[in-house]
């Protein structure tokens, strides 16, 4: 009992509380709040774990909530790319629900407002306002329409509504304090003209309601009992509050708004007004680039959900602003990869082996485990014969005694195959080696039994067989950005920051076991990293994008 108190968050601690004090655990009830103007990011992840967790927790249902109340920047689009990303990540919401199905509620709740005093119509420009709303040092005055009659604010409230009026000529208000301590309560706007077409109501309404009059609304109308949101939201809590209070029926459930750090990760930006740039001026091939911190991208990057869930568990959730390295997420990835993926052989940067007492014009097919180390990973055949590729920085004519690979006169084992000895070299004019003749030792091969095959060799390479090896573009991915925090400079932009070098596209050799994969199929290429199948694969070509290197620089700081 001690040791899970100890576990629970701050937010679940919250939640406890609340239980102690009273609330019935059915009454608990959570959402996952996204406006559908771009696609979901590891940020994002962040929260739909955190709630979709509390939900799985406390056996309490999650709604998916579309937050769509700005016609301008929303499309169906998104919302299918963030109902699949959800899904994805192995998470089930009870409804999925459109705060454009509360448009005529909300209207209904500022008519009421209205009515009662409590909110008026401004026809001033939006720079008087800003001047009337003073600072947060200097309190704000009133604005001359303040006190415009109940019948009046009505009759324009409707004009508005029916489209009469211009775009920005004018607003409804919230009539709270001019001279409160918090600036979101001195006289918010609940409601702007926006002449626009919304993807799901058409154009039924010009007058759409802000992000707090719906916010919090929309958590009434569906009794959500905590709405978690990011720290920014932090001063908006008190309007919040007076919303919801205006509504709030005692026979109901009061829904609570409590703030959480956003997730921000290392060498990366995570608005989606940012990467929406990223992808509308072609620095990046679209939302699911795999070099972009979407869920897209990193799923056609080759990230397993359980990784991003790992992730999101291992990063935890704080109450303060902070920065999650990179190489956290990395490390996931690895971690998982290295318990689920098969292990293949692959070349990327190819040399010529010839194995000149190998017959010529034999091969064979050799028993080769997907996993040496794992149980009910299976085998595969790995075909074997005179002529290999080995990668050209496994060989060096001379190296000192800590080069475990290929070299002159000395012996290697190629995986899952024979040892070979090394005893000469042919090279080009420009002393590059181009091909490399060796001897292969017939008693040798693996798992075969032999007192050869038991002999310990230092070093252990990863081949493929020159005829029957299949060409395979691979794409090796570095960061996006060549800075840490690349938004996080005053006087420059973030694109100042791109790296040049983020793609790097080779053409390589894999076994021909590879022939047959599918769409993200993940695999371990030996020796180098993970790798995935990418969609732009075809019959005839096989693209693979490099997941993660093998060495991991997480585990490297830790230690
Ligand atoms: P962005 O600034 O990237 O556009 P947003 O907050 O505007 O993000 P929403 O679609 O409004 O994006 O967010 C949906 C939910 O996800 C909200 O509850 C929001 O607080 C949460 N969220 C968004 N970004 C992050 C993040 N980086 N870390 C944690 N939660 C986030
Ligand atoms: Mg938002």
């Amino acid at each position: 009992m001690e040791e899970e108190k100890k576990s629970l968050n701050f937010l679940e601690q919250i939640i406890e509380e609340d239980l102690a004090n009273g609330l019935p655990q059915e009454k608990l009830r959570f959402r996952f709040p996204p406006e559908p103007n771009g696609y979901l990011h590891i940020g994002h992840a962040a929260s739909i774990c955190l709630n979709f967790g509390l939900g799985l927790r406390y056996n309490a249902p999650v709604n998916l909530r579309f937050d769509d109340t700005n016609p301008a920047k929303e499309e169906q689009e998104y919302v299918d790319s963030i109902k699949h990303d959800v899904k994805w990540l192995g998470f089930e919401w009870d409804k999925e629900l459109y705060s454009s199905d509360y448009f005529q509620q909300l209207f209904d709740w500022a008519v009421q407002l209205i009515k009662e005093g409590k909110a008026y119509v401004d026809n001033q420009s939006s720079e008087e306002m800003a001047k009337q709303k003073g600072t947060p040092t200097e309190l704000g005055t009133n604005s001359p329409n303040r006190d415009r009659p109940i019948e009046e604010n009505l009759a324009l409230f409707l004009q508005m509504k029916n489209g009469e009026f211009e775009e920005g000529s004018h607003v409804l208000r919230a009539k709270i304090d001019m001279k409160h301590v918090n600036m979101h309560m001195r006289d918010p706007i609940m409601y702007r003209i926006l002449k626009k077409h919304h993807h799901r109501t058409g154009n039924d309404w010009c007058i759409y309601p802000m992000y707090d009059w719906t916010h919090g609304e929309s958590d009434y109308i569906e009794q959500i009992s905590h709405s978690i949101c990011t720290l920014e939201f932090k001063s908006h809590r008190d309007l919040y509050d007076w919303y919801v209070d205006q509504v709030y029926d005692t026979s109901n459930l009061r829904p609570k708004q409590r703030e959480f750090a956003r997730r921000n990760l290392s060498y990366t930006v995570m608005s989606k007004r940012k990467l929406l740039q990223l992808v509308e001026e072609g620095l990046v091939s679209g939302w699911d680039d795999p070099r972009m911190p979407t869920i897209s991208g990193l799923r056609r990057r080759g990230y397993t959900p359980a990784s991003i869930r790992n992730f999101s568990d291992t990063a935890g959730i704080s109450k303060r602003d902070n920065v999650t390295d990179v190489a956290l997420l990395e490390h996931c990835i690895k971690d998982d990869l290295n318990k689920t993926a098969p292990r293949v052989m692959a070349v990327l940067d190819p040399v010529k082996v010839i194995i000149t007492n190998y017959p010529k014009g034999e091969e064979e097919f050799l028993d080769a485990n997907y996993n040496d180390y794992a149980e009910g990973f299976g085998s595969r055949a790995v075909p074997f014969s005179r002529e290999i590729y080995i990668e050209k920085e496994d060989f060096r004519e001379e190296a000192n005694k800590k080069f475990f690979r290929l070299k002159l006169g000395k012996e290697v084992r190629l995986k899952n195959a024979y040892i070979i000895k090394a005893e000469s070299c042919v090279k080009d004019e420009n002393g590059e080696v181009t091909e490399i003749h060796c001897t292969y030792d017939p008693n040798s091969l693996s798992g075969s039994g032999t007192e050869a095959s038991k002999r310990k060799v230092k070093g252990t390479l990863h081949w493929v067989s020159v005829k029957h090896a299949i060409n395979a573009e691979v794409r090796v991915y570095d960061r996006l950005f060549t800075d840490e925090a690349p938004d996080g400079h005053k006087d420059k932009d973030f694109k100042d920051f791109i790296n040049p070098n983020s793609l790097t596209i080779i053409d390589a050799f894999v076994e021909p076991s590879l022939k047959n994969s599918k769409n993200l199929d993940r695999f371990q290429f030996q020796r180098l990293g993970y790798f995935c199948v990418d969609k732009d694969t075809t019959s005839t070509k096989l693209v693979f994008n490099r997941t993660v290197p093998l060495r991991d620089s997480w585990a490297k700081m830790d230690n």
